[in-house]
């Protein structure tokens, strides 16, 4: 029998392995971001082209490699950052595996300029398919570039697999975010395809968040800082009134390396208990400095997963630094912090033993969203109350026969504001034939708002009314992408939004229809908001979505109070619907206690 056993080719080899390490063009970016700093650059530039699918350029200033190891970067397990294995974490450097520029150079053609400051000519290396292409002097600044062109090239499945330009833009953006905010030292250039997007300059970390999300981050954001023996914690967190209902603005970052952490993501949100609404997210930054050896060795060095020894002693001094910082902000008032367990307090618990929650008191009545006024879209007037009284399936929706046309039709003009009672600015109550209806007025609203922007959908020219000004609006960069994906589809529901530069839009008309008392800001960051959230179970039908979005961010809120005239105009446009009971996502909209019901309840 012939041997069938071959050894792979190494440049097979190279691919199989390079497909660990460079998954899509943000885990490029990242490798060779950290390289950049990891080589002391103060200034960075990020150059990338259609996605990254054609070109990734970093252009740094740091000390640059001589001639002998422009050559040998491209050796697998070529490093100069490490000399035996290690923890990932005892290492300052981001990188040390040596793996990222051998794998880019396998599947991608990779150029290299690069001097020292103790040399004139710098060194300018090719290298396609893991083959030496070029090698010469040149002429070039103390730093280094590194060119990655039509990354992919050899390897048709992965480069199959590649997403469109803006997602694969968005990836790379989160990457880019990630290695930003964790070097505020640093400055920072980003290039898409030939323009300037991102200038980011030195500073704290505060600039830096607020240069990458936008100014209005400034008073959005709360210091967190506490020091214990085991871990130092410090950077910022979000106030929770601006809490999203997409996790978007959420770092952590370990030894000044970003990691993914659902326990400990776990802890800051629940800090926040009782002071977001359930589905709201807080935004948070924030470094965690430990002493190495409390980290877990075994995780893989690609992955930004981590695990901490005393994971629950970390959790509680998180949670605690995070009460504290909400605290001592005056964001909420009802937590009484005299009473609670000071750091030097929590001691370290013992292998295996339960750690006691830090003692927090919390007084049940204070409403956080109170202050903001009846109309905030957060505001949920005490809906126990009611639940209590109304116990939720005692409705009568569940097939049960009610007749849809209001009694109150029958009423008389005059009357019929009478009859409508507005109950906790969330519900509207109305006697019918069959015995009391409740609707739920931001829903009843939204199934309004819906129907009239999905009549205009399908005509070429939907109504507008204009503003008398036009309204700037801000968005953070991550938003700004979505919004820009939906855009055209936005506008052709006749909202007249456009951008004006980097994350600034203007709206100059809104659908006709819409009402006019809104906040503009609120309503667009909600609609990209509400278009995240939808997407993966309108992943085929992106207009909908829009349509969705819109009507459910353009709805009164609960909170808003009615006065007669607009409950009256309000049930009425509900009941001119195709679907009055249901939400477009199929909520209900309204409920009714049959008489029947009643009667059943007095016996
Ligand atoms: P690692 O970063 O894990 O060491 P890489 O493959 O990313 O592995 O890089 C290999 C080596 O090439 C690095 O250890 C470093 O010596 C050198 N190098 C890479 N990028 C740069 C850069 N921008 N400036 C200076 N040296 C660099
Ligand atoms: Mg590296």
């Amino acid at each position: 029998m012939p041997d069938v056993i071959k050894l792979l080719p190494d440049s097979v080899a190279n691919q199989i392995a390079a497909g660990e390490v460079i998954q899509r063009p943000a885990s490029a970016v990242k490798e060779l971001l950290e390289n950049a700093v990891d080589a002391g650059a103060g200034n960075i530039q990020l150059i990338v082209s259609d996605g990254g699918k054609t070109l990734i350029q970093v252009v740094d200033n740091g000390t640059g490699m001589s001639e002998k190891d422009a050559l040998l970067c491209f050796e697998r397990h070529a490093t100069s950052k490490i000399g035996k294995a290690g923890d990932l974490f005892s290492i300052r450097t981001m990188g040390f595996r040596g793996e990222a520029l051998a794998s880019m150079a396998a599947i991608a053609r990779v150029e290299i300029r690069t001097r020292t400051s103790g040399s004139d000519l710098g060194t300018e290396v090719t290298v396609e398919a893991s083959k030496l292409k070029s090698q010469k002097a040149c002429n070039c600044p103390v730093g280094t570039s590194i060119s990655v062109k039509n990354l992919f090239f050899n390897t048709p499945a992965r480069r199959n697999f590649l997403k469109s330009d803006n997602i694969e833009k968005r990836h790379i953006l989160q990457d880019f975010q990630r290695i930003t905010i964790a070097w505020p030292g640093i400055e920072f250039k980003y290039f898409q395809n030939g323009q300037i997007t991102h200038h980011l300059y030195k500073g704290n970390l505060k600039q830096r968040i607020v240069n990458l999300f936008g100014n209005n981050y400034n008073q959005r954001l709360v210091p967190i800082e506490e020091k214990t023996q085991i871990v130092n914690i410090s950077g910022f967190i979000g106030k929770p009134e601006y809490a999203k209902k997409t996790r978007g603005e959420q770092f952590i970052f370990i030894n000044n390396r970003f990691v993914r952490s659902p326990y400990l993501s776990h802890a800051i949100e629940h800090a926040y208990d009782g002071l977001v609404p359930d589905n709201s997210h807080p935004s948070y930054f924030i470094f965690l400095l430990t002493d190495p050896d409390q980290i877990d060795v075994n995780v893989h060095p690609a992955k930004t997963e981590v695990k901490f020894r005393d994971e629950k002693y970390i959790y509680q001094i998180l949670k605690t630094a995070a009460r504290h910082s909400l605290g001592s902000h005056n964001i909420s008032p009802s937590l009484d912090f005299e009473r609670e367990t000071a750091f030097d307090d929590i001691p370290a618990p013992a292998k295996g033993q339960p750690v006691k929650p830090p003692a927090v008191s919390i007084n049940p009545d204070y409403n956080p969203f109170k202050k903001h006024g009846g109309d905030s879209l957060r505001s949920r007037a005490n809906p126990k109350h009611w639940e209590q009284l109304y116990p939720a399936g005692s409705a009568a929706s569940q097939g049960a026969q009610y007749t849809i046309s209001p009694e109150w039709e029958e009423a008389g003009d005059g009357k019929q504001e009478f009859r409508l009672i507005q109950l906790h600015s969330r519900y509207i109550l109305s006697p019918v034939k069959s015995g009391v209806m409740i609707i739920d007025q931001q829903r009843a609203h939204e199934r309004i708002l819906y129907e009239k922007l999905s009549a205009t959908a399908g005509k070429g020219n939907p109504g507008s009314q204009q503003l008398l000004f036009p309204e700037n609006i801000k968005l953070n960069e991550a938003d700004s992408e979505v919004l820009r994906d939906i855009i055209s589809t936005v506008k052709s529901m006749g909202f007249g939004l456009y951008e004006l530069g980097r994350d600034t839009f203007v709206v100059d008309s809104i659908p006709s229809g819409m009402p006019e008392e809104i906040n503009l800001q609120e309503v667009v960051e909600g609609i990209v908001d509400s278009f995240q959230i939808n997407r993966p179970e309108l992943r085929d039908d992106p207009r909908q979505n829009v349509i969705r979005s819109m009507a459910k961010r353009f709805a009164v809120h609960h909170g808003k109070v009615l006065t007669g005239q607009e409950m009256t105009a309000l049930v009425n446009d509900l009941f001119a619907c195709d679907i009055p009971q249901y939400t477009p996502a199929g909520k209900p909209v309204l409920q009714i206690i049959s008489t029947t019901e009643l009667s059943e309840r007095f016996k």
